[in-house]
């Protein structure tokens, strides 16, 4: 009997290369290789020299960790993230086809922009994209900038504007949330929210 893992990807290798193809299947048959085994080795076999990656599941809030393998930038795997302190390598169902999301035709690459009056929308870069953001959130936050506010008789300094808000989201991570924050608070916004809240 095969004992672990490593020794059987040796016998395999040892079959498949002494043997051929042809003959490995009757070896494998004749040392016991079991069908559970004998899938999990193909399955390391696929992602050899494919590059492991941690990502999160774009569903829902839940944010489950993922591990994905990627060969020549093809997607090769996708699977729970076993270490990952929300699912511990559970998917549900949604999560275990996300996939098909990476894989869809219909899945937006770039930023898209759609101009005041107009009808279409055109692809544009991300430094484009991000310039355009960035000049309309000075443009809001210096129209509507309220350094002081009225509190009964009192007029108290606020410096902050109600025109910008954040909206985070259940794949960031506690670093990216703490930036999130700290870009919110230094624009002056005091409404950040969170997609699970919606
Ligand atoms: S795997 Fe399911 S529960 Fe987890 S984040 Fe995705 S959709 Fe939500």
């Amino acid at each position: 009997m095969i004992t672990n893992r490593r020794s059987f990807l040796k016998i395999l290798g040892s079959v498949v290369a002494g043997a051929g193809v042809g003959t490995s299947g009757i070896a494998l048959g004749d040392i016991g290789a079991d069908a559970k085994a004998l899938q999990s080795a193909a399955s390391q076999a696929r992602l050899l020299g494919a590059k492991e990656f941690t990502t999160a599941c774009n569903f829902c809030s839940c944010g489950c960790g993922m591990v994905c393998h990627v060969r020549d930038g093809k997607l090769l795997n996708l699977e729970g993230d076993p270490d990952h302190v929300v699912n511990r390598g559970a998917l549900c169902s949604k999560g275990a086809a996300m996939r098909a999301t990476h894989e869809s035709d219909q899945r937006a690459k770039t930023p898209l922009y759609r101009a005041p009056g107009g009808t279409e929308w055109q692809k544009i870069s991300w430094d484009e994209a991000l310039d355009k953001i960035a000049r309309k959130m000075k443009e809001v936050r210096e129209a509507t900038w309220m350094e002081t506010e009225r509190d009964g008789e009192t007029e108290v300094p606020v410096r902050r504007t109600d025109a910008l808000a954040f909206l985070g989201g259940a794949q960031n991570t506690n670093e990216e949330c703490y930036l999130f924050q700290k870009m919110a608070r230094t624009a002056g916004s005091v409404i950040v929210e969170h997609q699970a809240r919606l």
